[in-house]
């Protein structure tokens, strides 16, 4: 055999997902190259492999090497937000700020089929809709007279630079129930975790959205998916702690408690610098623990210059910056939680799609003279949700509007964190997720003095400049 080095490609056009993972799983066993142990290989031989490997004594990595890139149109925003729940995969979707949505867009549950509600669904639909196409020429017209033309540029180079603006502030109004396209690259093992919590899902929507998944994933890697199914662990655990949270009564929200670091580690900083010491030295943990906390301010200071003061944009930090964890308690408004929640290198706990927290309130709304106009589109949106909610407050949800606000618990580390605000405080960002990055990024220098401030949060904006800019009110 070949003691060459060679790389190549195990080709998917010709080969399927199924047996590229059994190709690679065999590499365990057999001493064959894997042009070998492919060219032995047939689709009925893969399966009888996944059936025993896989399925039977549960080495359920090897169905990582079967992937599958599956298109999905014509789903609500709730719907996507199940999918990109998935932490192990890759999404891109229909955005809503470079792209105006078309009257009609919007899905309409089957819970609804023949009950009474539904025309009210409808009507507040269709209101939200209109109110979203109206808005539009209003705030263009209202952003020329912020956004000057520059000198000799086009009709439609001036439309497009101005677009970004206005479209960021009409978004308010769409609501969960606004239909966009989403594309996921997902590997088989990933695939059936995900279906297995569609298929659980509260909302018929996503339940049959799992279903044409899995339909498609049956046809692909047939074996892999083979016992995704509905999970009553799923349905228990929502009924014992629903119960248990209707005991407690809710403290109102009054807007003021938005960002709340509830739980962080102390000796953070002193652990990541000895987590970078320990890489490089032959200490036990204990010892180059010991060693970093009997350095002075200074000479901490110079070693966190060391680890991130020289780290350029699109260089990754160190992983050992993943040692230092912290969790914050945020409300921010649902446009905003939807960029947030692409997050995937962290733990996220959104609360339901709820009007309880109130909504924020753009400032080009107010100052383009259609301030009543959304207020009067935000309270019909919210009666129509109360009145949905006592049906089903799942369904309740797909009325909500990007406006409304969002509770969400984020446990992350300095790595991630990193990312995060580097992505979403930069101008180009929208300016609802710019103010909540900016404002982590605060919490976060306060309690670690010395990495805090190195992290890549763009300077020069504050977040109490963005609210008095961009917004009327919050809540
Ligand atoms: C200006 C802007 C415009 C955008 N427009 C759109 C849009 O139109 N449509 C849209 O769908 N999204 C859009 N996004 C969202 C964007 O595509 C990302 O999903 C989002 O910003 C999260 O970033 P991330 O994937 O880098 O971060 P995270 O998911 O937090 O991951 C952190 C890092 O981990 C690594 N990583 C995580 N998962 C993987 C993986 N599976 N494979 C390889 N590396 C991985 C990467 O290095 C990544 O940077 C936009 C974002 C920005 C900033």
């Amino acid at each position: 055999m070949s003691k060459l080095r060679q790389v190549y490609l195990l080709d998917p056009q010709r080969l399927s997902p199924e047996t590229i993972a059994v190709t690679f799983a065999k590499t365990s066993r057999s001493p064959e190259s894997f042009r070998d142990i492919a060219e032995e290989l047939t689709d009925e031989k893969s399966a009888q492999f996944h059936e025993k490997w896989v399925v039977g004594y549960g080495h359920s990595s090897v169905a990582e090497h079967a992937t599958l890139h599956i298109a999905v149109e014509n789903v609500s925003r709730l719907a996507v937000e199940v999918l990109e729940g998935n932490r192990l995969a890759s999404f891109t979707e229909k955005s809503t700020r470079y792209q105006k949505w078309e009257e009609d867009a919007f899905i309409v549950p089957e819970e609804l089929e023949g009950h009474p509600l539904k025309q009210r669904y409808l009507d507040t639909c269709h209101m939200l809709f209109d109110t979203y196409q109206r808005s539009l020429p209003v705030l263009e017209q209202y952003a020329q007279t912020r956004i000057p033309r520059k000198a000799g540029e086009s009709d439609s180079a001036y439309e497009r630079r101005l677009r970004t603006d206005y479209v960021d502030v009409a978004r308010f109004l769409l609501p969960a129930a606004s239909m966009a396209n989403v594309g996921m690259t997902i590997n088989a093992r990933a695939l059936e975790h995900a279906l297995c919590k569609m298929l659980s899902h509260p909302l018929a929507e996503v339940r049959r959205m799992g279903e044409d998944i899995k339909e498609i994933a049956e046809k692909n890697v047939p074996t892999l998916v083979k016992y995704a199914h509905a999970l009553p662990y799923l349905q228990q655990i929502s009924e014992t702690f629903t119960a248990v949270g209707r005991q407690v009564s809710a403290i109102a929200f009054d807007g003021r408690q938005w960002c709340t670091l509830v739980d962080y580690d102390r000796s953070a900083e002193d652990k990541v610098l000895a987590a970078v010491l320990y890489r490089y030295a032959n200490l036990d943990f204990e010892q180059a623990a010991a060693y970093i906390a009997s350095r002075t301010i200074r000479e901490k200071l110079d070693l966190a210059q060391a680890l991130l003061g020289d780290c350029e944009t699109h260089t990754t930090p160190l992983r050992e910056l993943e040692h230092a964890f912290f969790t914050f308690d945020l409300i921010l408004d649902q446009g905003a939680y939807y960029e947030l929640k692409r997050h995937r290198m962290m733990t996220q706990t959104p609360q339901a799609l709820t009007t309880l927290l109130g909504h924020a309130t753009p400032r080009w709304m107010t100052e383009a003279g259609f301030g009543e106009t959304y207020h009067q589109a935000m309270r019909t949106a919210d009666e129509t949700y109360r009145a949905l909610a006592a049906l089903s407050p799942e369904v309740a949800s797909y009325v909500v509007p990007n406006g409304f606000n969002r509770r969400v618990l984020l446990t992350l580390n300095l790595r991630t964190a990193s990312h995060l605000l580097e992505l979403r405080s930069a101008p180009n960002a929208h300016f609802s997720i710019r103010r909540v990055a900016q404002r982590m990024s605060e919490e976060i220098a306060r309690v670690y003095p010395l990495l805090g401030p190195m992290l890549r949060c763009t300077p020069g904006e504050r977040w109490q400049e963005i609210e008095q800019t961009y917004f009327t009110s919050l809540y």
